[in-house]
């Protein structure tokens, strides 16, 4: 077996997941990069990782269906023989009042952003329990702790997967696998470019350092928890937000 570490980062192929399938791979991680359908994006960040000289390859998976992700697992075990970290980050937004969301909005967030991180860990975590070593990042949001008009289902999500990431770093705990949360505030990628600019201004008037994040800055403290220096953090919902929430 290889030693060089291995990770799969879903939603690895744009914005904060591109920034930490960077950062991973810089750091001399072989990359896999989960993607769900803009397969350019996630060449492009494949391509990035290569011309800086690390290693990787992309994965076409949707985080809600079972069977993808256990051949994302099958072909990553085949191509690298291991797999020592999964980072949760695929997430979506459809926002909309309380009294106009349907059933549909609820459910295809809490799939993605919820239960897609339930089942990348469900499928993955037995390898790091055979391997006695594991680190798990799930990329929540500072919403799942205070909630926001118009993201009744995405703050239901992220509060469910804080909730997740506490229940597995005490289960997978004595396999010496960490799971810690993160919880970025308003961080500028596609997700956040859509936003109205009157609610923009209203986000950064509520941000103590008076700026956005950037998805590098999130993917360094990912870099971080994943690390042998973080081998004593567990359980923590870690917040990135510019002092958003305090
Ligand atoms: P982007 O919209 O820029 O990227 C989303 C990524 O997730 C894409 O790679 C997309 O793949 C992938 N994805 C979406 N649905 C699925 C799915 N069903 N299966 C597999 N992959 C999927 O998002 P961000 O980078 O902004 O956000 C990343 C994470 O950070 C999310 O969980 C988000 O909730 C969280 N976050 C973001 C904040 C922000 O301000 N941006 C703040 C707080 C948290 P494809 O392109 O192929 O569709």
């Amino acid at each position: 077996m290889s030693d060089k570490q291995v990770a799969i980062v879903t939603g690895g192929s744009r914005g904060i997941g591109r920034a930490i399938s960077l950062e991973l791979a810089n750091s001399g991680r072989r990359v896999a990069i989960v993607y769900k359908s803009n397969k350019e994006k996630a060449f492009g960040t494949l391509k990035e990782i290569e011309n800086l000289g690390g290693e990787g390859d992309i994965f076409q998976a949707d985080v809600t269906k079972w069977k993808d992700i256990e051949e994302v697992v099958k072909g990553v075990l085949t191509k690298w023989g291991r797999i020592d970290i999964l980072i949760n980050n695929a997430g979506i937004t459809r926002d909309k009042l309380l009294l106009k969301m349907d059933e549909e909005d609820w459910d295809e967030v809490l799939d993605t952003d919820l239960k897609g991180a339930f089942i990348c860990t469900r499928l993955i975590a037995r390898h790091m329990i055979k391997n006695k070593d594991g680190r798990i990042v799930n990329i929540a949001s500072v919403i799942g702790e205070i909630g926001n008009i118009g993201q009744s289902n995405y703050s239901a999500a992220k509060a469910g997967l804080i909730g997740f990431t506490k229940a597995c770093a005490r289960e997978l705990s004595r396999w010496n696998i960490t799971v810690n949360a993160v919880a970025p505030g308003y961080i500028d990628t596609e997700m956040t470019r859509v936003l109205d600019e009157d609610v923009k201004k209203e986000y950064l008037s509520r941000i103590p350092l008076g700026r956005f994040g950037k998805a590098e800055e999130v993917a360094k403290l990912v870099l971080f928890l994943v690390s042998e220096d973080a081998s004593y953090i567990t359980g923590q919902v870690i917040n990135i937000d510019g002092g958003l929430v305090m």
